[in-house]
């Protein structure tokens, strides 16, 4: 076991916990994604998974801006580093597999997403889980950290990402994601 990567500075007085200024939640797994099951059940896949998008984009966008900030890092390596300190975080290792600036588009994998372990978890315990793709809420992530990217240069990028494989589903190992703009 190792500690964790993240630098986590917690206020004495407030309890509130702080990594590179940010302030910061740490919660059990099951709660968040006990959580995000319920929404979509409550208003289907599709609908929740639109909602989803633009809500985590906009977080991913707020975030890559405050980490260029504290950091002086480059478009680029604030949008490695967004994917690296989620891998740190806890929500799974995401590995940036492709980032072609000149063609606009990506690809990235996922191994140990907590979708999926949380699905099997489900599943062992007799509970109904449905099929994959179980890691939408990621497709956010990832247009909204290559949003930040491209629109260092550009004043409004579109960018489509799509959970192409996920290790949820019967002969995958692990997730990918394929994004474009
Ligand atoms: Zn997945």
């Amino acid at each position: 076991m190792g500690n964790p990567q993240v630098p986590i500075d917690v206020d004495a007085e407030t309890g509130i916990w702080r990594t590179d200024g940010l302030p910061m939640v740490y919660l059990p797994r099951h709660f968040l994604v006990n959580n995000h099951i319920a929404v979509e059940e409550a208003l289907g896949r599709d609908a929740y998974r639109a909602i989803l998008r633009v809500a985590t984009e906009k977080s991913a966008i707020h975030w890559c801006r405050a980490e260029m900030r504290t950091h002086g890092f480059t478009a680029e390596a604030t949008f490695r580093h967004y994917f690296k300190r989620l891998s740190q975080r806890g929500w799974g290792q995401f590995s940036v597999d492709l980032l072609d600036t000149a063609g606009r588009t990506g690809a990235i994998t996922l191994r140990h997403s907590i979708f999926v372990l949380e699905a099997s978890r489900r599943a062992s315990t007799g509970q109904v889980c449905g099929d994959g793709p179980f890691c939408y809420m990621f497709e956010g992530f990832i247009t909204g950290a290559f949003r930040f990217f491209l629109e260092l240069g550009e004043t409004k990028a579109a960018v489509a990402c799509a959970e192409v494989r996920c290790a949820g589903d019967l002969g995958h190992s692990d997730c990918a994601f394929a994004f474009s703009a």
